[in-house]
């Protein structure tokens, strides 16, 4: 017979277990249940660009392209602008993979931080105008440069200036802003949107963590950039903060080293 505080402790630990174990399912169900709402929203996405270049197609096959210039040009940018979109998707999808199976590996490169920051926001050009958005970059008259993964730093770029101009409904007023700091580059990117409220600032790196607030401002998403945004950042040994304000903007920046060890 064990005495009655041993007892007592004994099924303090074993009820404590319980409550982790279940708490640590019903976190596990969770993410599962998200993960298969994702799939199920993406399969029917993937599915509408390929019916409408589908359509576009068909409607090209119907007609004499060549006396009816206009409409064809009309299909054939329909067409560039689903592919387009079909290949973000896609994108999306082969990230979540990646993501899953760990296998995410840097291959470091020499990479011109001005040079590279432009030229994502030169090829945004058709999205910021079609959102009626202005974006400022401040860029160091000094070249910037890191070792780092260029096709991943890309997607880093891209994906906080898709979300600047995502939630910023209205008149995105994009800012950008790159620095020398001390061993590090500091690069941030502010916005005048819609912000996030305190209690959810933390859990926006997290995967498929979503503010409730965007189906009242009916902003599409899944919730993976920012997870995989904070993910290539980590692998690069740099950090990732988020100051922002409801109804005011946000701002997110980056700090990452210029080079780093590879572990
Ligand atoms: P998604 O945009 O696909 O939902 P993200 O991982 O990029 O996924 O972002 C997670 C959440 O963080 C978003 O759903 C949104 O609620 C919030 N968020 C991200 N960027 C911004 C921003 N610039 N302004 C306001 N909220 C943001």
């Amino acid at each position: 017979l064990l005495p009655v505080g041993v007892s007592v402790l004994l099924i303090g630990v074993t009820t404590l277990s319980f409550v982790f174990m279940y708490r640590s399912l019903a976190a596990q169900r969770r993410l599962s249940e998200m993960k298969n709402g994702f799939i199920s929203n993406i399969t029917h996405e993937l599915k509408t660009p390929v019916a409408t270049v589908n359509v576009a197609i068909e409607a090209l096959r119907n007609f004499n392209a060549i006396e009816d210039a206009a409409r064809t040009k009309e299909y054939l940018d329909i067409s560039a602008i689903e592919l387009q979109r079909l290949n973000l998707l896609i994108d999306k999808v082969l990230r979540l993979s990646m993501f899953e199976k760990q296998t995410m590996e840097l291959q470091p490169e020499e990479v011109d931080m001005n040079a590279l920051i432009k030229e994502v926001t030169t090829g945004m050009r058709l999205q910021l105008e079609k959102a009626n958005a202005r974006v400022e970059l401040q860029l160091p008259a000094e070249k910037i440069v890191v070792q780092g993964d260029r096709l991943h730093l890309t997607s880093v770029i891209y994906n906080l200036l898709d979300n600047a101009v995502k939630y910023s409904p209205g008149q995105p007023f994009i800012h950008v802003d790159l620095q020398k700091g001390d061993g590090e580059l500091i690069f941030s990117v502010r916005d005048n949107g819609i912000g996030i409220a305190t209690t959810y600032q933390k859990k926006v790196f997290e995967k498929f963590f979503r503010v409730p607030d965007n189906d009242r401002h009916n902003i599409r998403g899944y919730g993976l950039g920012l997870s995989y945004v904070a993910h290539i950042v980590q692998l690069h040994h740099g950090s990732i903060t988020v100051h922002s304000e409801e109804r005011k903007g946000s701002t997110f920046t980056i700090k990452l080293p210029f080079a780093y060890e590879q572990s």
